[in-house]
């Protein structure tokens, strides 16, 4: 029993996506990911971006 509840929550995080706005240029990215759209991450452009 104790596995199977365990599991369930891993579910329940698993399926909340969490979307943060790209503090440059304000598209909707993944948290603790360069940016898609400009490849600022923390601050500073990690990411080439042609
Ligand atoms: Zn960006």
């Amino acid at each position: 029993m104790r596995r199977d509840r365990r599991r369930a929550a891993n579910n329940n995080l698993r399926t909340a996506v969490q979307v943060i706005s790209c503090p440059n240029c304000k598209e909707p990215v993944l948290p603790h990911r360069a940016c898609s759209s400009c490849g600022h991450y923390a601050g500073r452009e990690v990411v080439a971006v042609k």
